[in-house]
């Protein structure tokens, strides 16, 4: 294929990327968003195949057949609630190309043969894509473990661990040096060095994060999985890599301090560690609640609900658990049609991935007029006859904003406990994501429905 020709596909490529990026920023233009981005990357692909670049048929074929299949498989197979830990464990692939493109740019012949700024430049962007790929890898497969369960789900915190992560940035700078220098010989000895030490960091990072942060652990390793992927664009002199990545890299880091806002988080406390830390309690504490709770049942639920003119559903992760959104789209319509005001509060970090509640409201179809942020709603919960908390625990936790030991002190939360009458819907007293109790659940406007969510809204339905 001509080069010209190459250079168009690619141009058309990221702009589908850009659109695809725009179309996903809201719910309306989601699916389009996503067509785009399957346009574009298939177009990617094609013009990559036919540029002239790619040699060994015999070997790609059979391995990009392969990992499509597994890729495929695994998307049809993922439940909604798994979603973060496979995006996780995908970050983890693009950070481990990243390293194996640095080491096969390294070893390619063609390097040998630079000389001067070339050379200089090619193998600074040789450490880079080696650095930050080792830091996304190690750090993902961390973060796969810890929303997986698989490892523990609290910070490790080794003492002095600024200065070690500062120490290994340092190590890492000096022996890259000695490999842009040669200093040391053989020269990939710096480089395996720096790769070793990125591998730690990464680790070292992320098991140092805990609690409610790993959401936004989450998507600033999408975005260093970014920075990996245009790191490999400038190794391999791919520009659509490199556009990719740094679509990939920006939009991370953007999200990923919009979270850290909605969750009154400074960045750099998250990325650092020390979450719930810093007011000297140990990660998991906050104060005892005590109290006691009041249970009430379907039907009385119901009969508060036809009494309501104002209702407000607060969804959150045991709505993903218990697949309740659709019974709680027929809930809606039925009071819609008695003229009852639904409608339904969002916080940003509700469920295990971001817009996860917007998602599965979409899925049951159910009207994006009604649905709001929590900004949004948080001044009109005095006005709310009924609010429905569906499998939600720490958005709506209390002890976020009175609580000052609490490990989820100062995070927004939807402040349910205002509405004039709360009903939660949960299976057990078992505490939410960040493992801290919920004095929600005590006050004296609160009654608890325990049970699968989904069950007991399909009575509460039949009630109705
Ligand atoms: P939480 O994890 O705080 O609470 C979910 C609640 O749902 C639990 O208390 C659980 O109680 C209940 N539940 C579970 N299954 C069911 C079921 N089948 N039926 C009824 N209830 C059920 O979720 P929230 O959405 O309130 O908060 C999200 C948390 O996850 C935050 O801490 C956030 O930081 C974190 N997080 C968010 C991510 C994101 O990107 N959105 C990613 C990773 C983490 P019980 O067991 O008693 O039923």
């Amino acid at each position: 294929m001509n080069e010209g020709l190459v250079t168009t596909a690619y141009l058309v490529s990221g702009i589908l990327f850009v659109l695809s990026l725009g179309g996903l920023s809201k719910q309306e233009t989601a699916r389009k968003g996503n067509l785009y981005g399957i346009l574009g990357m298939a177009l990617a692909i094609l013009a990559t195949f036919f540029s002239g670049q790619v040699e060994n048929f015999k070997l790609l074929i059979p391995l990009m057949l392969g990992g499509a299949v597994i890729g495929a498989v695994l998307a049809k197979r993922v439940e909604m609630t798994s979603m973060p830990e496979l995006v996780a464990i995908l970050h983890s692939f693009v950070g481990a190309a990243a390293v194996l493109v640095g080491l096969s740019s390294f070893l390619d012949p063609g390097h040998a043969l630079m000389a001067g700024n070339d050379k200089f430049i090619h193998e600074i962007e040789i450490l880079l894509g080696v650095f930050i790929g080792g830091v996304t890898f190690t750090g993902s497969v961390i973060a796969f473990g810890k929303l997986r369960g698989s490892l523990s789900g609290k910070p490790i915190l080794l003492p002095a661990r600024h200065v070690l992560n500062l120490g290994m940035v340092g190590a890492s700078i000096w022996w890259g040096s000695q490999f842009l220098q040669q200093g040391h010989d053989p020269a990939w000895v710096s480089l395996l060095i720096v790769m070793a030490i990125s591998f730690v960091l990464g680790v070292h990072l992320i098991v140092a994060i805990g609690g409610a942060d790993m959401p936004v652990v989450v998507s600033m390793l999408n975005s260093y999985s970014g920075w990996a992927a245009a790191a490999a664009g400038f190794m391999l002199k791919n520009d659509l890599l490199i556009i990719t990545g740094a679509l990939v890299g920006s939009s991370g880091a953007i999200l990923s301090y919009i979270m850290c806002k909605a969750m009154n988080r400074s960045l750099a406390n998250v990325i650092f560690g020390g979450f719930g830390t810093s007011s000297g309690s140990s990660p998991g504490a906050g104060s005892e609640v005590e109290g006691s709770i009041t249970e009430t049942s379907a039907d009385e639920v119901a009969e508060e609900l036809k009494e309501a003119k104002e209702v407000m559903i607060v969804p959150g992760y045991g709505m993903a658990v218990a697949q309740a959104q659709h019974v709680v789209k027929d809930i809606t319509e039925t009071l819609r049609a008695k003229d009852v005001n639904v409608r339904f509060g969002i916080h940003p970090v509700a469920g295990r991935l971001p817009g996860h509640m917007n998602v599965l409201l979409a899925e049951a179809n159910v009207p994006y007029d009604i649905v709001f942020e929590m900004d949004e709603i948080n001044d009109d919960l005095p006005d709310v006859d009924l609010l429905l908390v569906v499998g939600a625990n720490d958005i709506v936790n209390p002890s976020a904003l009175e609580d000052s030991s609490s490990p989820i002190a100062g995070m927004p939360v939807i402040e349910a406990w205002k509405a004039k009458s709360v009903v939660a819907l949960k299976r057990s007293m078992a505490a939410g994501y960040s493992g801290v109790e919920n004095p929600l659940y005590f006050k004296d406007n609160t009654d608890m429905l325990f049970g699968d969510a989904k069950d007991t809204l399909s009575a509460v339905y039949s009630a109705l």
